[in-house]
Order: structure tokens, then sequence, then C-alpha cells
């Protein structure tokens, strides 16, 4: 039996701990968020409660693992009280970083540091409640520009033009750099759009760029059936906030005005140039101006360098695959040229912002059956630190971490809380609070435990 650390315990991390737990081994994963989940819980839209419970209750079976332990709260990084030697130092037979990709991609335009101007991960950390972000400041204005044409782009729009009743949205302006035939967002997803859309509106649009489109071979007369099926319904009036697709331009500068704020974004205009059997954005020289008070791109994520781990071109560095096409799971220096010995990544934190969690699941999976080869080529390190001696020499360095008994502690305080306000289910959105709340159940559990002793 060895020690396998796992870092991030989103759903790559967490289904790659229990396929290591049940080959024997200890598994010790550690969490920069106090609850479990990542973007399961921090993500995927607020409505979405099938899929959100379904998936809590998938992790809670993970948990019952009796060789898993857990210590939420504890980020791992170059600016953090435990980076990766730190790890190393505790001897485990091998590590897994399953951190997902925390890094924002900037624009590099100027004016990007403008108020009002937000990067989507933050915003949907804000909406779904997770510290510190849930307390910071993400507000709208009435006229709202999204860069990006996928899923994500729809779960923010939809939040700011239906289901946040504090917002005053009145219309949101889709800035994406390609065509109608390069969205990427599902049908299902587009589909809680549609009724905000207007047909009239969206055919001048592309009457605007057909030219450009037909010039690349794509059939504007085919819209309708590969991404915008709304333009085959019956004519309908546009509900009110109204969303609009700005096809072919891309953001170039941000204007603010004297409170700091965002008021307009001046967009370079496109035209699409053949690339393999795709095709690539190409700047014009022309521009136009949006009038706009809040801007929010969603154009992916990034991994974050400040974990530790070494950088490629496309992120944390795996060794290039023995076969073409194949992924590779091995964090590889390109410096040295040699592999971190027994050190892999899974899910978002090896491809960045790809796919859904079932994706990030097999990912996670693939990644735990390496290191489970890996493991049995090396013996076992007798030396390595106990559970326990962790969370003394986490503690020793101020970090206050949360273990699998004070999540259940949390989680049934939220229960009871989510009772008496009526609701389906409740969270806590700052770190003070759960650690507050978790020391409180524990003194209720330690009275109750000498009331009934006594
Ligand atoms: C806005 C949005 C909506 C989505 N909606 C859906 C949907 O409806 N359906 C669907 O199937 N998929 C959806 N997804 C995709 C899904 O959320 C991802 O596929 C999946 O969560 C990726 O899993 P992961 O474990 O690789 O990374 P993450 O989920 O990002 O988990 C990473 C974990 O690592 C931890 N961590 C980060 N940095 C550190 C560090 N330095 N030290 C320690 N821990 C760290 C984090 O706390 C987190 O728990 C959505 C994604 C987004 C962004």
């Amino acid at each position: 039996m060895k020690t396998v650390f796992v870092v991030g315990a989103g759903p790559a991390g967490l289904f790659a701990a229990q396929k290591i737990a049940q080959a024997g081994h200890t598994v010790v994963v550690f969490n920069r968020d106090i609850k479990p989940g990542g973007l399961a819980e921090y993500g995927i839209y607020p409505v979405k409660d099938k899929m959100k419970f379904g998936l809590r209750k998938q992790f809670a079976k993970i948990f019952a693992l009796p060789n898993l332990f857990y210590f939420g709260g504890v980020k791992v990084g170059t600016e953090c009280p435990l980076k990766i030697e730190d790890l190393r130092r505790f001897n485990p037979s091998a590590m897994l970083f399953t951190v997902g990709a925390q890094g924002t991609k900037s624009l590099g335009l100027p004016g990007e540091k403008s108020k009002g101007v937000y990067s989507a991960k933050d915003f949907v950390y804000f909406y779904n409640q997770l510290p510190p972000f849930a307390s910071q400041d993400f507000s709208t204005g009435r006229r709202i520009v999204i860069v990006g044409m996928g899923n994500v782009m729809v779960d923010i729009a939809r939040w700011v033009m239906q289901d946040d009743p504090n917002r005053q949205t009145e219309e949101v302006i889709v800035v994406a750099r390609r065509g109608p035939f390069e969205a990427k967002f599902d049908e299902k997803e587009i589909a809680h759009l549609e009724e905000h859309l207007d047909q009239g509106e969206f055919r001048a649009e592309i009457e605007r760029i057909k030219d450009k489109l037909v010039a690349v071979g794509q059939d504007p007369s085919k819209i309708a059936d590969e991404n915008f099926p709304f333009l085959k319904k019956q004519a309908y009036t546009r509900k009110k906030p109204g969303i609009r697709f700005r096809f072919l331009c891309s953001p170039k500068e941000i204007h603010a005005g004297p409170d700091g704020r965002i008021n307009r974004l001046t967009v370079t205009e496109n035209i699409l140039v053949p690339k393999g059997t795709g095709t690539a954005a190409k700047a014009t020289d022309q521009t136009a101006d949006l009038d706009v008070d809040t801007m929010i791109f969603a154009i992916g994520d990034a991994h974050d360098p400040k974990v530790g781990l070494p950088m490629g071109p496309e992120g944390y560095a795996t060794r290039p695959p023995a076969e073409p096409g194949k992924g590779n799971y091995q964090v590889y220096d390109p410096a040295t040229g040699k592999d971190l010995d027994g050190v892999y990544v899974g899910g978002w934190a090896r491809r960045a912002s790809d796919g859904l969690v079932g994706i990030a699941r097999h990912d996670g999976e693939v990644a735990a059956a390496e290191l489970l080869q890996y493991l049995n080529t090396v013996p076992d390190r007798v030396a390595a630190a106990t559970p326990a001696d962790i969370q003394g020499n986490l503690e020793r360095r101020g970090l206050r971490p949360v273990n699998k008994t004070d999540l259940e502690m949390l989680d049934a305080a939220a229960d009871r809380e989510a009772k008496s306000r009526g609701l389906g289910f409740f969270k806590y959105s700052d770190n003070e609070t759960m650690l507050k709340v978790i020391a409180e159940e524990k003194e209720k559990n330690h009275e109750t435990a000498t009331v009934s002793a006594d």
C-alpha cells in the first residue's frame, strides 16, 4: 500500500482519487476550496439542480472510502504556505494534479482593467457563490457585451437576462470573432436564449456578413439547420431583454468614462480565411464602436503557472505522447527534458476548458490508471507522512484544513439552514462563516457527547 496525493477535488480529481483508493492505496486530497466539486459545484449553472445533486451524491460516495483523506481550504502554489516542494517532503509515492484551469486568458487590450470588465470564470464563480468571488463586486449595467460563443456565454446571458432579478439588463451583445457556423454552444443550451432573440435583427446581421461567409464556401441558407434553429420557428415577439449577435469582430479597445467604468468597446471587423478543414478569423483595418457598460469575456481559461508545475506552450507541460494523437498524463520539465517522476496531471489541468464533467471524469480516471501502473514499478515509501502528521503540519503553517468529518458537519448545518429558509439547497458563501459553522457544530457535538457521558 502506497500514499498518493491528489491536488484538486473537482470531478477529475475525485473520480481519480476513487480509482486509486479502490486499488488499496492511501489517498490524500488537497483542495483550494473548502467544499469539494470544483466547477461541478461552482461552475455548472445554478438551476441545473438534478445534475448538481447527482454529482454531490457521487462525490459523497467517494468521500465514504475509509482510505481517502481530505484537506479542504488548502491551496498549493508558489505563493502559498504550502508549495509542491512541501508536498514532496511528506514523501508520497506519487502525486496527481487535477487543479483545473484557474488562470485567465488575458485579452491584452487597452482599458482591460476598467471597472465592469470581468472574466467569465470569475463571474460564474460569483453567481455560484464561491468564496472570495461571492463577496466581490460583479455589478452589471444595462448593455452587456459577452465575448465568446460557447456554452459559458449562454450560461452568463441566462443569468443576466433571466435568473438574477437584481440585474437591469436591457441588451446582451454577443461578440464573436468568427461566424454563425463556428458557434460552439450546444443546441439544448442556446434554446434557453431563443425567446430573447429577434429573427429580423438576426437576419439583418447575416445579411451584413453574408459575402464573407460565401467567400469561404459557407452557405448562409444553412445557418438555421446548423446552430440557430430558432430561425425556423414561426415569427414571434422577442422577450425583453434582448440578445443579439455581432459576428466577425474582435475586441480592440475598451474605453472608460470618468468613473473608470467601461462605456464603449471598439471592435475590429474580421474576415474568414480557410484554415485546415475549417476557418480562422483575420482582422481587417475596419473598426466599429459598441455602446456598452459591462464586458464579460468567455474565451476559455488557462492553466495557473503559480501552482508551480513546469509550463509548456499549452499549459502544464506533459511528456510528448509516444503515439501522435494520444494524450499524456506524465508531467515533464521542458527545461531539463526529464519527467517529474511520479507526478501526473488530469482533467482540465491537462487540457484547459476541455469538455463537460463526463470528459473530465474520464480524463481523471485515465490519469489514475497511468499513475497506478507507475506505482507497480516503485517500492513502498515507508516514511510517507500520515494524514495526522499532515494535518499537524498544515496547522503549524497557519492553515485551517477542513476534513471529511468537518464537511459532514458543514453540510448538516447547511441542510438545516435550507429547511429554515424554505430552500431546496443552501450554500455558505464565505470561508470565515464556513469555518465558524464547523467550529460551532463541533462545540455542539462535544456538549452532546459530554451530556450523554454524564
Ligand atoms: C461556466 C461553466 C459551466 C459548466 N457547465 C457544465 C454543465 O452544465 N455540464 C457539464 O457536464 N459540465 C459543465 N461544465 C464543465 C465542467 O465543470 C468541467 O468539465 C469539470 O468541472 C472539470 O473538472 P476538473 O476536475 O478538471 O476541474 P475543476 O472542476 O475546475 O476542479 C479543480 C479543483 O481544483 C482545486 N484547485 C484549483 N487550484 C488549486 C490549487 N492551487 N491547489 C489546490 N487545489 C486547487 C479547485 O478548488 C477545484 O476544486 C461547465 C464549466 C464551466 C466553466
